[in-house]
């Protein structure tokens, strides 16, 4: 596989974006310990079938995704640091195949690793059905990115926002560039526990109508098209949320483009984002 990946190009990039964007979140402080997970859809980069010398035996799912039965994903490992994974990417993070018409998995590594120390990241239930609804839908985002973002989890730690509304209001209120890039808005899921089935149900709803999804008083999970893209949606989000704190903490309510000046920059730009 070592060889299969060096003659890879294209796969050895994305796993170099994902290095790099690792690096972001850790530089941003939005990656404590080992919060947060990546995972991308790499089955187009892969042409037949991975050399196997991991000799592993399939992992079981906790429910089935058929959509994705024979696909290769490369997703974070769990228990691993984004900062080691900007160093090391392929000792931090694997890939899988999700075999057995979509009910278990199978991971392919570079080395022999010891297992229990070497598996996905235990959100890959909600990356998994992320990824299923995107196949479902025939869209053509390849990424999901889940980060503990501070000003986002700190914004839903507001008792005044308790609401898709109120936050959509927050983001696209305080920065022009958030109605230009992130037109759909965000998506809001309350406080569910982390890495359970019912919160990926929660999050899949919300992907109905968003790219990017705020889990209450957690962090947040995005789709994209690329690693950038996915990781730039969330800087502007919370970019957003950092002006309303800045505004606050200064001792003055943020005025908020008004909506006009918001409807002035949905006239202009969604049409060019389409
Ligand atoms: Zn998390």
């Amino acid at each position: 596989m070592k060889k299969r990946l060096k003659q890879n190009k294209k796969l050895e990039e994305i796993i170099l974006q994902v290095a790099e964007v690792a690096q972001y979140l850790w530089q941003k402080g939005w990656a404590e310990r080992n919060a947060g997970n990546i995972s991308v859809n790499i089955d187009h980069l892969i042409e037949g079938d991975l050399d196997d010398i991991s000799q592993y035996p399939d992992f079981e799912l906790p429910e089935p995704y058929p959509e994705l039965n024979n696909k290769y994903f490369f997703v974070t490992g769990t228990g691993k640091r984004m900062r080691d994974l900007a160093r090391s990417p392929l000792k931090n993070a694997l890939i899988i195949k999700v075999t057995n018409g979509g009910c278990s998995y199978h991971i392919f590594s570079r080395h022999k690793r010891n297992v229990p120390d070497f598996r996905p990241t235990s959100e890959l239930p909600t990356h998994l059905s992320i990824h299923q609804k995107i196949a479902l839908r025939g869209s053509s985002e390849k990424v999901v990115i889940h980060t503990h973002a501070n000003e986002l989890v700190a914004l839903t730690h507001s008792p005044d926002v308790k609401s898709k509304e109120i936050v959509n209001n927050i983001i696209w209120g305080m920065h022009p560039e958030a109605m230009v890039f992130i037109p759909k808005g965000v998506g809001f899921v309350p406080y569910i526990i982390p890495g359970s089935v019912d919160i990926a149900k929660e999050t899949l709803k919300e992907f109905n109508d968003h790219d990017v999804i705020l889990w209450e008083k957690h962090g947040v999970f995005a789709i994209g098209e690329s690693v950038f893209d996915t990781f730039d949606s969330i800087d502007i989000v919370s970019k957003s949320a950092k002006i309303w704190f800045m505004c606050k903490q200064a001792g003055f309510e943020p005025e908020g483009l008004t909506d006009k000046q918001l409807d002035e920059l949905k006239e202009t730009y969604t049409s060019l984002n389409k």
